[in-house]
């Protein structure tokens, strides 16, 4: 059975990953940073759906905890098949005002979060000749945003990050690529004040957000066979917000 870890796999785009995953035939690794409830919900979805999880806890942002936890996982699996770097967060504010401090967790989370786990995978997956690797990046990586300069800066270096992984990695059987949604309906777009969110809707041409499970299928279609030619792509699951 195919092993896959999905960082921010207990929520929102992460749970239907996983889930996603899971139907998909894989075991599922569902980390997740403090919200044990909710990482056992979605675990538990996984198992009376007759599929196959585990929980593990750790932050993406701490190296040494990643590469302990992931070498741990391959030795107990054999293989490590599919990375999806998922987990993030989102700090909002204007630049002149922006916060180093969280600026430094924004970037901490979202890219070098990415980078600890993707390193830490490398290793196993070069050595079974065999990974996908599905980054969730995110339309503002291109638009831009005003009011996200971190966010933004952190997606952005996620793209530039899978574009380098895919060339190194590539002659290894291992595909690297991103997704970029559009706003999708989590927690996360859930937390925006209610004119916000009706204004982001009026820009979207679908007239809509995407449900986690509209992300989901793309990552699972990345993961499978199928996919197994694209690499180094950023794929737009957006309704149309930016083409
Ligand atoms: P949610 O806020 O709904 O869920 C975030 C998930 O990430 C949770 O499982 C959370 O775990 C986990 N997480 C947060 N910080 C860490 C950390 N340091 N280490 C490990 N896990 C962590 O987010 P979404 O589902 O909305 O977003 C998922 C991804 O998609 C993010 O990368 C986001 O930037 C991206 N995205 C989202 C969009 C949207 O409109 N929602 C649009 C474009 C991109 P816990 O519950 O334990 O804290």
């Amino acid at each position: 059975m195919k092993t896959a870890i999905i960082t921010g796999g207990s929520r929102g785009i992460g749970r239907a990953v996983t889930i996603g995953l899971a139907e998909a035939g894989h075991h599922v690794v569902i980390n997740y940073a403090g919200n044990e409830a909710a990482a056992q919900d979605t675990l538990n979805a996984v198992l009376s759906n007759g599929g196959h999880g585990e929980l593990a806890c750790f932050d993406v942002g701490d190296e040494e905890a990643v590469t302990a936890t992931i070498k741990l996982l391959a030795k107990a699996h054999g293989r490590i098949d599919v990375l999806v770097n998922n987990a993030g967060i989102s700090v909002d504010g204007l630049l002149a005002r922006f916060k180093a401090e969280d600026w430094n967790r924004v970037l901490q989370t979202n890219l070098s979060g990415a980078f600890h786990c993707l390193k830490a995978v490398t290793r196993p997956m070069m050595k079974q000749r065999y990974g996908r690797v599905i980054n969730i990046g995110s339309v503002v990586a291109a638009s831009g945003s005003a009011g996200q300069p971190a966010y933004c800066a952190a997606k952005a270096g996620l793209e530039g990050l899978t574009r380098s992984a895919a060339l190194e990695l590539a002659g290894r059987g291992i595909t690297v690529n991103c997704i970029a949604p559009g706003f999708v309906d989590t927690d996360m777009t859930q937390a925006l004040p209610e004119e916000r969110r009706q204004a982001i809707l009026d820009q979207v041409p679908a007239g809509r957000m995407a449900t986690p499970e509209e992300i989901a299928a793309a990552v699972v279609f990345l993961a499978s066979d199928g996919g197994a030619y694209i690499t180094g792509q950023t794929l737009g699951v957006n309704g149309g917000l930016y083409l």
